[in-house]
């Protein structure tokens, strides 16, 4: 069994990472279990980010390293949160004021298109030169009340036309074979032989 030490301390996240990788025969291991904090994200885009934290897991455990950089971007907000999606609300993090704060800034407006995005990185150790990285997109809009109580984060607001639901409405496995992060894990998967 291959060992991999994942780069977040969100447990809900990690939870959607672990049900993607077990089947496919991966240890994985919350970077929190081996006492390693959580890294810096100062960068401006989502991949620059995942590698930080990747590398940051590779180089405090030893062991290869995955990180999940993701977020919510809004069209009429230029593409806010983006990058601060966690932290959107203020500090310490909340989801509940993160959706506060979205649908407040969202007040009135007719566009309510928005995606989230993640992007995955895999080292093979911390100065791995070439990382394993994926990206994956999900569609949807932001509705006026929250609904649901799966997922997480922006989750309750996300509506998907094409289910009639919002992500907070899917259960966990149609979430993972749908959403940013499970597709942005299928291409990863496709280059994982090469670890
Ligand atoms: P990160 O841990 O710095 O990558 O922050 C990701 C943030 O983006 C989360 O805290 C959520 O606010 C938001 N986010 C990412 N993926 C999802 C998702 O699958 N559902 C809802 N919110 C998400």
């Amino acid at each position: 069994m291959k060992r991999l030490v994942l780069a977040s301390n969100n447990a809900k996240k990690m939870k959607e990472l672990d049900a993607l990788l077990a089947p496919l025969g991966f240890e994985v291991i919350a970077q929190g279990s081996l006492g390693i904090p959580e890294a810096e994200e100062p960068h401006v885009t989502f991949v620059e980010n995942a590698l930080a934290k990747a590398r940051h897991a590779a180089k405090h455990s030893g062991l290869p390293a995955l990180a999940d950089d993701s977020g919510l971007c809004v069209r009429a907000l230029g593409g806010a949160p983006g990058v601060i999606s966690a932290r959107y609300g203020g500090e310490p993090k909340s989801d509940a004021r993160n959706n506060d704060k979205l649908l407040a800034e969202l007040a009135g407006q007719a566009d309510r298109t928005a995606h989230f995005v993640s992007v995955l990185v895999l080292v093979r150790h911390a100065d791995d030169p070439q990382p394993l990285i994926a990206e994956g997109e999900w569609h949807g809009e932001i509705i006026a009340e929250r609904r649901g109580d799966g997922g997480f984060g922006y989750d309750p607001l996300f509506y998907l036309p094409d289910f009639g639901r919002t992500a907070a409405e899917l259960d966990a496995d149609t979430k993972n074979r749908v959403s940013h992060r499970g597709r942005a894990m299928q291409k990863l998967i496709e280059r994982l032989p090469a670890l």
